[in-house]
């Protein structure tokens, strides 16, 4: 008999990452709180729809949750139709979503009492990695529980790493979150400088590209989204903002001076209520083009 597995979550990229799940044998059901999301999934990949988190968890040796961010996914535990109402003893929550360590921590005391271990599994790398099953996975937990469960995230994981304790996975992921947008941020000022100043902002990719400054932001973002002007939806504003807050947060926790860290949370919250919450993180460059009156690529 083959493994169950539940997914909860078909957003941007927790759809694409549940996909390559019944490719691997494993049994998948799926759980969304549109449901007409889930129902036109299970039109295309084989899957069974459940109709409460409590039922999609009830024959399912690992449950995956993607969620904005760890409170959803607190709030998922309870209620009469909740996880915790449907989950098995010996199973695992791995929650995908990019989360903060304090909510992961607290999730994961109350699955232990129940006899469920927990892991926060946050990714990296996209839509397009999910499509591809080339995401980074990074998991807070235990050794032996990240290993029981790696045959599972290496569906479309291709890099799993162990980062330490539960919330640890999150800390990083927070970090990366922060460079990221840190990223995008100052090379939307540098280019903004440089098209201001009558330099051609796509010769300048190519110097910087070929140079020291360059980051996936210069080589990949800036050209297809911001050069093209073709700002596709892949990843919310609101949730690079979510994951900024948590960067901020743990670097004040461990008493790190971190003020890029906090300069990048007020500017990324700041864009957020200007652009609203459909808006893609690369979009924050059009607070920078506006407020230079300017826009890059011109
Ligand atoms: P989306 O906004 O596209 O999807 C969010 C999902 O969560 C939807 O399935 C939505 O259901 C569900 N949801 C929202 N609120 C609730 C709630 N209160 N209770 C239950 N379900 C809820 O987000 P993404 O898929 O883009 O992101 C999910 C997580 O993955 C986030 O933490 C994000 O930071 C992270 N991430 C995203 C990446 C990306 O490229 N998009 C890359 C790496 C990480 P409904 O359909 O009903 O709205």
């Amino acid at each position: 008999m083959s493994t169950t597995i539940a997914f909860l979550g078909l957003g941007a990229i927790g759809a694409p990452m549940a996909r390559h799940l019944p490719a691997r044998g494993f049994d998948l059901v799926v759980w969304n709180r549109t449901a007409q999301r889930a129902e036109e999934f299970a039109r295309t990949v084989r899957a069974r729809v459940a109709p409460t988190p409590a039922d999609a968890a009830r024959d399912a040796a690992v449950i995956i949750t993607c969620l904005p961010t760890s409170l959803e996914v607190e709030a998922l535990l309870d209620g009469y139709d909740g996880l915790l109402a449907g989950v098995r003893r010996g199973a695992t929550l791995v929650d995908c979503t990019s989360g903060d360590p304090a909510t992961s921590r607290r999730i994961a005391a109350r699955l232990r009492e129940r006899g469920v271990d927990f892991v926060d599994a946050p990714v990296s790398g996209g839509k397009r990695g999910a499509e591809d099953g080339t995401l980074t996975v990074m998991c807070g937990g235990d050794t032996a529980v990240v290993d029981r469960v790696r045959p599972v995230l290496s569906a479309f994981g291709k890099i799993i790493v162990h980062c330490g304790d539960v919330g640890a996975g999150d800390m990083v992921k927070a970090v990366n979150q922060a460079l990221l947008a840190i990223h995008i941020w100052a090379t939307g000022e540098g280019l903004a400088t440089l098209a201001k100043s009558g330099v051609d902002t796509r010769v300048a990719l190519e110097v910087i590209n070929a140079s020291s400054g360059r980051s996936n932001t210069s080589m990949n973002l800036f050209p297809e989204r911001v050069l093209s002007r073709a700002f596709p939806r892949t990843f919310r504003l609101a949730l690079l903002d979510k994951d900024l807050r948590i960067a901020a947060q743990i670097a004040r926790d461990a008493g790190v001076a971190s003020p890029l860290t906090q300069l990048a949370s007020e500017l990324f919250r700041a864009a957020r209520i200007e652009l609203g919450e459909d808006a893609d993180h690369v979009e924050a460059v059009r607070v920078i083009e506006r407020t230079s009156g300017v826009e890059i690529g011109a």
